[in-house]
């Protein structure tokens, strides 16, 4: 009987097996349309100066404009187009359109001279041959100033590159363009090789923040990294701000940069405008 049940449990689990990988070729299937006909937009999320709330620059993120499903968040894309390659081609796009729009954003408001644009690299997209060389033909071709660009690697992937990793960021860093590790805390960081890798940001991971005032273990995790981060000389943006009471205890453990709901969600780039026409 056990076994006849355990039989009939494997012919559901196929099933669902089998319904995954479908909806998982028609993902890819219409990810590649998408690439080609570039139905993705980015979204802009301010970075904001957490002493005089002033903002230092934006996070793009990706959203795509699906024909059918109309926006779709990145967690339900990005996985697939990572396995499947074409994370590249889309990651080539996100880079040149925020640079681009960046540059455009300078240009037209001359008094918000030094704003960053973070961008998120994939492992994947970082380790193709070449990745440094199309980062400085991005800047030249669109004419942003490489100490205007910070790219965005998750904690995660960049232990998954170990040493390739520092070869990487080195030649990008040449160029000055700064980098910054994301997710900071969620991707088991052996500290013997974080010190090693040349980045100028720890972005620490928004789970962290949000159980701030909930959770006493939060706060100290939160402290650690904080002086973890200023110890090796890296400043530090906290992700997830939602209340002003992240915010208080997020300054007087003298963290000095920070997004989140609380001061904007993601915006589109007319909204950007708009925001940074009245500042
Ligand atoms: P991330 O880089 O860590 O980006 C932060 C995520 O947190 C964004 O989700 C943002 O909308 C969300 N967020 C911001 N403030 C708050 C807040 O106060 N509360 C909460 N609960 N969430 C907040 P989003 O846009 O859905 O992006 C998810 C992830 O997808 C990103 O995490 C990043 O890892 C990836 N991603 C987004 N765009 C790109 C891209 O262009 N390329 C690559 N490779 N990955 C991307
Ligand atoms: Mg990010
Ligand atoms: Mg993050
Ligand atoms: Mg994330």
């Amino acid at each position: 009987r056990a076994k006849a049940m355990g039989k009939g449990c494997y012919a559901i689990f196929d099933e669902d097996m089998h319904t995954m990988a479908v909806q998982r070729l028609d993902i890819e299937n219409e990810l590649r349309k998408g690439i080609k006909h570039r139905d993705f937009v980015l979204y802009y999320q301010p970075i904001i100066n957490l002493t005089d709330q002033s903002i230092i620059g934006f996070e793009s993120l990706v959203r795509w404009n699906h024909p059918r499903k109309g926006l779709v968040g990145p967690d339900e894309f990005i996985p697939i187009a990572e396995e499947t390659g074409l994370i590249v081609p889309l990651g080539e796009w996100v880079l040149f359109e925020s640079c681009r729009q960046m540059n455009d954003w300078l240009q037209r408001f001359p008094s918000h001279q030094e704003m960053l644009i973070h961008v998120n690299v994939s492992g994947i997209q970082l380790k193709q041959a070449g990745f440094p060389d199309r980062v400085r033909t991005c800047l030249q071709t669109t004419g942003l100033p490489s100490r205007c660009l910070k790219l965005e690697i998750t904690e995660s992937m960049l232990m998954s590159l170990e040493d390739r990793a520092v070869t990487i960021l080195d030649a990008i860093r040449k160029q000055h363009v700064q980098i910054g590790i994301d997710d900071f805390g969620t991707g088991y960081s052996s500290l013997s090789y974080l010190h090693r890798f040349p980045v100028d940001t720890l972005k620490i991971d928004r789970s962290f923040v949000l159980g701030l005032d909930k959770n006493n273990d939060n706060a100290k995790i939160v402290k650690a990294i904080i002086s973890l981060a200023h110890a090796l000389g890296l400043n530090v943006v906290a992700e997830g701000i939602e209340t002003a009471r992240h915010l208080t205890m997020l300054g007087s453990m003298r963290c000095e940069y920070g997004q989140g709901y609380h001061f904007s969600h993601p915006l589109p780039a007319h909204q950007v405008a708009g925001m940074l026409g009245r500042a």
